[in-house]
C-alpha cells in the first residue's frame, strides 16, 4: 500500500468537481486501500479521493476508535437529509483549523461498495457529518466555505503558521475535533 499526498487548502485542485467512477475494479480497490492507509496515517476519520488529487467520486470513512469500522462509498448520493446539528469540524486538507459547521443530523445515502454492489444506509451522528463533509469535497467544496470571509482569512494565516511549524519539525496545534 502507498501513502498518498493530501492536497491542502488553498490548493485550487481541491475545487475540482469529481466525475463518477465508471468501473469498480482492482485498480480502484488499490486506490481505496491507499486512501485508508493515508487517512489512518493522518489520524483522520474520512477522506475523499479529491483530497489525494484523484477526481473520481469515491470516499472512505472510519469513525471508530480502533480502525474497526472502515466504510467505502463509491458514487455516493445523499437522497434525504433530516434535522440539523452543529458541531466542530476539522479537515485533513485544512490542517490545524477547527470550526463549527451546521449539517443535517441524519442522512439517507446510496452508493456502491468496494465490490461494486449498490447499498443504501441511514446514517447519523459523526458518520453522517463525515459523509456530508466528504461529498462536499467531491463537489469541490470545503468546510471553510461555510465560514465568513473574515474567518476564512484567519484560516489561511493559521495554515501558513501550521506549515511553518511542521517545516521546523515542531508539532502544530493539537486537534480539538476529528479531521475529515
Ligand atoms: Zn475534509
Amino acid at each position: 500500500m502507498t501513502r498518498l499526498t493530501i492536497l491542502e487548502y488553498p490548493d485550487p485542485r481541491l475545487r475540482t468537481r469529481a466525475a463518477p467512477v465508471t468501473a469498480v475494479d482492482a485498480a480502484l480497490r488499490e486506490l481505496i486501500d491507499d486512501m485508508f492507509e493515508t487517512m489512518y496515517a493522518a489520524k483522520g476519520i474520512g477522506l475523499a479521493a479529491t483530497q489525494v488529487n484523484v477526481h473520481r467520486r469515491l470516499l472512505v470513512t472510519d469513525v471508530s476508535e480502533g480502525h474497526t469500522d472502515p466504510r467505502v462509498f463509491v458514487n455516493p448520493e445523499i437522497l434525504a437529509r433530516d434535522g440539523k446539528a452543529v458541531g466542530q469540524e476539522g479537515c485533513l486538507s485544512v490542517p490545524g483549523y477547527f470550526d463549527e459547521v451546521e449539517r443535517a443530523e441524519r442522512i439517507h445515502v446510496r452508493a456502491l461498495d468496494r465490490n461494486g454492489k449498490t447499498f443504501e444506509a441511514d446514517l447519523e451522528g459523526l458518520l453522517a457529518v463525515c459523509v456530508q463533509h466528504e461529498v462536499d469535497h467531491l463537489n469541490g467544496r470545503l468546510f471553510v466555505d461555510y465560514l465568513s470571509d473574515l474567518k476564512r482569512q484567519r484560516v489561511r494565516k493559521k495554515i501558513e503558521k501550521e506549515r511553518r511549524l511542521r517545516a521546523e519539525g515542531r508539532a502544530g496545534e493539537t486537534s480539538r475535533a476529528p479531521a475529515i
